[in-house]
């Protein structure tokens, strides 16, 4: 009896440390579930730009990394996110360098088709020179791109305000910005040489779903 009572304490401990162990299960969707998902008539679709649409670590790693600056320093100083001359080199001539991603262009085009408006939301700082919508516009085949840098500011009110209902975007941040907006999040994976670590560490556990095989 007091070998039974004690296999069963084992087992009942046993259960309970593989339900609190247990990972909690991501959602992960194709294009098709998605196009599927969505009404007959055109929403408005908001993207963000940076590892969701487009792969443009080569021009953020250099602004990060560069010795180019005087005695071997950041040409952009300490802090070049908050370098007015980082982000005028990035938006009018990095981007340049930056890879349409493939996944990103399928959701577009599948937009596209559906005759949906899109409009891109960005945390990136404006700048006074902007090569950003053509580089948007020769990559994905958009006619007239719009663009809002919403300059390190949540994103929230500039989803709102575009009457944005799906929104895709690789950071925790998006997720929870689209949340906030009452827009439907949908997460893009980041490529794996993506040089941005920050806003990542949450990935299917903010109860948005995850795009399959997005990381390219
Ligand atoms: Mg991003």
């Amino acid at each position: 009896m007091i070998i039974h009572l004690r296999t069963a304490c084992v087992l009942v401990l046993l259960t309970a440390a593989s339900a609190c162990t247990s990972a909690p299960s991501v959602r992960y969707v194709t294009l098709a579930e998605i196009q599927a998902s969505l009404p007959a008539t055109p929403v408005v679709a908001g993207f963000d730009i940076d590892d969701t649409v487009l792969f443009s670590s080569p021009g953020f790693n250099y602004g990060l990394n560069n010795q180019d600056g005087p005695g071997g320093t950041n040409k952009y100083g300490e802090s070049p996110l908050k370098s007015p001359v980082f982000w005028n080199d990035m938006n009018s001539w990095f981007d340049n360098f930056s890879l349409p991603k493939a996944s990103g262009n399928a959701l577009i085009q599948m937009h596209l088709k559906r005759g949906d408006r899109i409009v891109f939301i960005t945390a990136r700082d404006s700048s006074k020179v902007s090569i950003v919508p053509k580089i948007l516009k020769q990559s994905f085949s958009i006619p007239k791109p719009e663009v809002l840098f919403t300059c390190d500011k949540p994103k929230r009110s500039a989803i709102v305000s575009k009457g944005v209902t799906i929104y895709y975007g690789d950071a925790d941040s998006d997720m929870l910005a689209a949340d906030s907006a009452k827009a439907r999040p949908i997460r893009v994976l980041r490529s794996p040489f993506s040089t941005n670590r920050t806003s990542y560490a949450k990935v299917g556990l903010l109860g948005e779903e995850v795009l399959k095989d997005s990381e390219n």
